[in-house]
């Protein structure tokens, strides 16, 4: 028995723990337990990566199986799902490729990204990683292994990308990757404040960028604007030209904050980090991984919220939608005066229709980090209500409290994903923590 955090540290299980080495001894450990859910670095917010009832399966131990094939002259990477994306990183950064799709933390496994659909911050001009996804090799509940692609089992694949590892264990991963222009990218700073400026900012310039990424300062309280910067950036290969990955050097905390208000302290010193990081009119410049993964400077950040951990609701409203939605968002977080620890803000571009369970599509995503204080999980109702009201959606990955009828609305291709998920898992060996809150297995 081991104890399972999710990466919020708001929900804490116990259970078997299986490891398997090969994919036949994972397709083994499968006869000898009933329900079994995936897990890769555990880094998922929400309850996506703890079990329901049943076993575990760890995914690290995989990488024992063949690594990865790369072709430098294609940049197709065959790679194994349980690997990092900074093990992938280090070996095509210097060939001069990239992964399309940069979720924000090097530790992330290729697994764990294709079960999001991950997006990075260039999602307005490349899409999510399913986008780029060849093929997957997947242990399906019986125990075999079955190859599918667009053109190969589509039903099982389109519904294994962004599928919350509910239709099989992910073991192989055909990915596309992109070219990587440069070694460094520089950020502009553009302020604004208001959620009306935000947008007017972000559209007047997206298309001309290669990445957009935007903050908010997470004090909120009535009478207070919405206010923050916008990070625009830049390849720059007249800076320093595609190549290795220098070290990246993180800390690790020694401890859980064991005081009562952790939570507000993490809280309060990250927004004046922020606030000085996100000023209008600053540049910044940085390597690759320093650039996408600023917050595995501190490993373990996510202890730092003490005891009763934190919260991320991530959702995203169409482009009709988004100005009003963001107004009435910011008009709640005052209203019930959260304090957010992040506020991230994001353009995405068009999503993957063929998908049905994929979170990105074309329009604005609002992520808020919230301490776990006072009556904030109970709040968020009503924040949930908002986004069905403005057609938005929330990233499933992320939450571990939407309640089931919530979700039904705002991902309407949810039966078409149900009928495939029946048709390859009829006795629900594959589930999780979330697929039973989801009503997505019995
Ligand atoms: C600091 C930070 C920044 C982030 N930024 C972004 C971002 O910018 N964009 C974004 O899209 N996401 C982002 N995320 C979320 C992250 O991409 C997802 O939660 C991702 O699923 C985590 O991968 P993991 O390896 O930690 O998987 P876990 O947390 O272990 O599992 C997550 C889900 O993947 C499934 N899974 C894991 N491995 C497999 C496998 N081999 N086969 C089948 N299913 C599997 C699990 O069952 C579970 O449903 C961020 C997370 C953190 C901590």
């Amino acid at each position: 028995m081991t104890r399972l955090y999710n990466w919020g540290r708001t929900l804490c299980a116990h259970g078997p723990v299986l490891r398997p080495a090969t994919p036949a001894e994972a397709a083994n450990a499968l006869q000898r337990h009933r329900h079994v859910t995936p897990r890769g670095a555990g880094r998922s917010f929400g309850d996506a990566a703890i079990p329901n009832r049943g076993g575990t399966m760890l995914t690290e131990r995989l990488t024992d199986a063949q690594p990865m094939e790369f072709d430098a002259s294609s940049g197709i990477l065959r790679a194994n799902a349980a690997l990092p994306q900074h093990a992938i990183l280090s070996n095509t950064c210097p060939e001069g490729w990239l992964l399309p799709a940069i979720p924000g933390s090097r530790y992330i496994t290729l697994g764990g990204m294709i079960a999001a659909d991950a997006h990075g911050k260039n999602h307005s001009q490349t899409g999510s990683i399913g986008k780029y996804t060849r093929s997957l090799r997947v242990l399906v509940a019986d125990g075999d292994l079955v190859d599918c692609s667009p053109e190969q089992h589509p039903d099982l694949f389109w519904a294994t990308i962004g599928g919350l590892g509910l239709t099989g264990l992910v073991v192989d991963v055909e990915l596309q990757l992109e070219p990587l222009p440069a070694g460094r990218v520089v950020s502009e700073l553009v302020g604004f404040g208001s959620t009306d400026e935000l947008i007017e900012v972000v559209e007047a310039r997206h298309r001309a960028t290669d990445f957009v990424l935007g903050w908010a300062d997470g004090r909120f309280s009535p009478g207070r604007p919405f206010a923050g910067a916008v990070a625009f950036g830049h390849w720059r290969p007249d800076l320093a030209p595609p190549g290795p990955l220098p070290p990246f050097r993180s800390l690790r905390l020694p401890f859980s904050n064991p005081l009562p208000g952790a939570g507000w302290m993490a809280a309060t010193l990250l927004n004046a980090v922020l606030r000085r990081k996100f000023r209008d009119g600053r540049h910044e410049t940085a390597d690759v991984e320093s650039f996408f993964f600023p917050q595995d400077r501190i490993r373990n950040w996510n202890i730092a919220f003490g005891r009763r951990g934190f919260l991320e609701v991530q959702c995203c409203f169409p482009l009709e939608h988004a100005a009003a939605a963001l107004r009435d968002i910011h008009g709640f977080l005052c209203e019930t005066r959260t304090l957010c620890s992040l506020v991230a803000l994001k353009r995405f571009g068009p999503g993957l229709p063929d998908a049905p369970l994929s979170f990105p599509f074309e329009g604005y995503s609002i992520a808020l980090d919230m301490p776990v204080r006072g009556r904030i999980p109970e709040a968020l109702n009503e924040l949930d209500e908002i986004i069905v009201q403005h057609g938005g959606r929330v990233n499933p990955v992320k939450d571990s409290r939407l309640p089931a009828e919530r979700f039904e609305q705002m991902y309407p291709d949810l039966e078409r994903w149900r009928e495939v998920k029946r048709g390859w898992d009829p006795n629900n060996v594959w589930q999780s923590a979330l697929s039973r809150r989801l009503h997505l297995t019995e």
